[in-house]
């Protein structure tokens, strides 16, 4: 017999969204619903194709039956039950039975029949009045996406066997509300084959530290469970199936990296000083209150933004203004004193509190988002404001408010924080009553009056992700036009450095927290425009801080201005370059 061949080697490209370097085994996130393939088969196959399907029911029969002996002592035994129901849902004749009929009647393969008698299922639950039972639905489609997964192909029990350390997560797409479940895990890495380089998503993949890239077109496609493979998180490179001197080569990038890490941890302490005397502040942007940890391990002056949407995410429910206040005064009294900037919930766009249910809108970046959505519906802005204000008795809290472009609505808003303000005294609830309120500007219209929102907020915070979305027309989820996502397009650094001259005109301090402000290689240039406040992922910012203690501010002047006024984004690189060698 011939010896087994070697797997074959192959490399892929993407957009690389968080450094570092990966070696460990593909583990393929399961939304084999969006690529069932429809296709008829002659009538002598389908008894074939129905033993197929039994084959698949089996498997996934065996899978469970395996998760459920496995599952730790210590396990909640809400898990043990959650496995006993998708096992009663497999041997239900809906599924077990009916999909095999469904082969016969429409002559078409299994995975097709399987979808469509989940459709139908769905469907049936979608009438059920009671919202429990009407919720089991997302049971049936998981069941329904494991039966799919076993016909392709794809088994489903790497998370089982292995170390999550060592697993790499390929997936067509993840929802930030996929993602934010990931910071309570530790994987090595995720890949996608879709997403924009400031997709929430990927600015989750940054908040977590470990290398992943985007826009890989096919790597679902093309990698299969269990594939050894090498993510390089700094070049945006994976690849599947090594051979032992690629290996080799990357454990050692991988150490050099990891040294650099650990070389960068020495300044930690250090204060954020250039070499000229100028002090800046270096904030941390974190999504739960537990990242207030490697906030203040990474040396953070402060919380710039506390992104609370994703409290909102992943439930049915919103959270009530009890748990709320909890959270937020968590953060409070963990920064002991420091400050905390939390901005009032931005849901919508790409962030949905339950994408299964969210509205569908033609342009939902352009529709009802943020502080848009809080003034529409004034009940959950009431809370959260409650909730911020009772917080802030606790601690240094500061409330940012996103995506303003009206004054108008800044006006509704300081009504809304007023009335909360008001219902507390009544109660006799403290606050801290001279709360400072800051605003977004991350839409043009915005920066362009930046001077009239400066007159009316305590303190301004520049959303550049949002900010480059919307003043250079790219949806920034979408990696088909993510090659023309330019932070150094001089429409974008003349709207940064106006909001910047507002701020300073009118003494009210202006901070950067999209994600220009974690990259290295244009805080030189954000310093020579005349930011002194920057906050990022904490993941970032000792790198930053480098770059900080190495820049002698006055020398900068020049070629800022230059890199300003130039209107051609081509000649702006290697402005840049120059500038960060001074
Ligand atoms: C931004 O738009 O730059 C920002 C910081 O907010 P978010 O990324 O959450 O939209
Ligand atoms: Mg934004």
């Amino acid at each position: 017999m011939p010896p087994p061949s070697a797997p074959v080697s192959f490399s892929m490209h993407g957009i690389a969204v968080s450094g570092g370097i990966a070696i460990g085994r593909a583990h393929l996130v399961s939304n084999a619903l969006l690529e069932v393939a429809h296709y008829q088969l002659p009538e002598h196959l389908l008894r074939l194709e129905i033993a197929r399907y039994e084959q698949a029911i089996s498997t996934v029969r065996r899978d469970l039956q395996t998760i459920k002996q496995q599952l730790p002592a210590g396990a909640p035994a809400e898990l043990d039950a959650f496995v006993a129901t998708h096992l009663m849902i497999l041997g239900d004749k809906h599924l077990s039975e009916e999909p095999k009929l469904i082969i016969l009647r429409e002559q078409c393969n299994a995975e097709w029949a399987v979808k469509l008698q989940m459709e139908d299922l769905v469907e049936q639950f979608e009438q059920i009045e009671d919202e429990y039972l009407r919720e089991r639905k997302q049971d049936v489609v998981q069941v329904v996406e494991r039966i799919i997964k076993a016909l392709l192909g794809h088994p489903s029990q790497v998370a089982v066997r292995e170390q999550e350390s060592d697993i790499i997560l390929v997936a067509h797409d993840l929802s930030p509300a996929d993602a934010i479940q990931f910071k309570h895990h530790q994987f090595a890495a995720f890949i996608t084959d879709v997403g924009g380089v400031t997709s929430h998503t990927a600015i989750l993949a940054r908040s977590l530290n470990i290398p992943s890239i985007v826009a890989m077109q096919r790597a679902r496609d093309l990698i299969r469970d269990d594939e050894l493979i090498i993510v390089d998180g700094n070049q945006g490179v994976v690849i599947v199936n090594p051979d032992k001197d690629t290996l080799g080569e990357y454990r050692l990038k991988q150490e050099q990296w990891e040294l650099e890490q650990q070389k960068l941890k020495r300044i930690r302490l250090n204060k954020a000083v250039t070499l000229d005397g100028t002090a800046i502040e270096l904030h941390a942007n974190i999504e739960v209150p537990e990242d207030v940890v490697k906030a203040r391990a990474a040396g953070a002056t402060g919380i710039g933004l506390y992104r609370t949407e994703f409290l909102f995410m992943n439930r049915r429910e919103m959270p009530d203004e009890e748990e709320q206040f909890i959270a937020y005064r968590k953060v409070a009294e963990a920064m002991k004193g420091l400050p905390v900037t939390i901005r009032t919930l931005d849901l919508g766009a790409d962030k949905q509190m339950n994408p299964d249910t969210a509205r569908s809108c033609t342009n939902p970046a352009l529709g009802l988002r943020a502080i848009r959505l809080c003034l529409a519906d004034p009940p959950i802005f009431h809370a959260q404001l409650r909730a911020l204000l009772r917080a802030s008795h606790y601690g240094n809290i500061k409330i940012l408010v996103p995506m303003l472009s009206t004054l108008s609505e800044l006006r509704q808003t300081k009504l809304m924080l007023e009335r909360a303000k008001l219902s507390l005294r009544k109660q006799q609830i403290p606050f801290d009553e001279d709360i400072k309120l800051g605003g977004m500007i991350e839409v043009p219209a915005a920066a362009l009056t930046a001077e009239a929102f400066a007159q009316q907020l305590d303190f301004l915070s520049i959303g550049t992700n949002d900010l480059i979305q919307y003043s250079l027309a790219i949806d920034r989820t979408d990696d088909s036009v993510s090659h023309l996502y330019n932070p150094l397009h001089p429409a974008v650094l003349q709207l940064v450095e106006m909001t910047i001259r507002a701020g300073e005109k009118l003494g009210k301090p202006v901070s950067v927290c999209g994600e220009m402000a974690g990259d290295p290689r244009l805080t030189k240039l954000l310093l020579g425009l005349g930011l002194r406040q920057f906050s990022m992922h904490s993941a970032q910012l000792l790198a930053v801080k480098r770059r900080i203690l190495q820049t002698d501010v006055p020398r900068l002047g020049v070629l800022a201005r230059k890199i300003l006024n130039s209107g051609d984004s081509d000649k702006i690189e290697p402005l840049l370059d120059k500038l960060n060698l001074q």
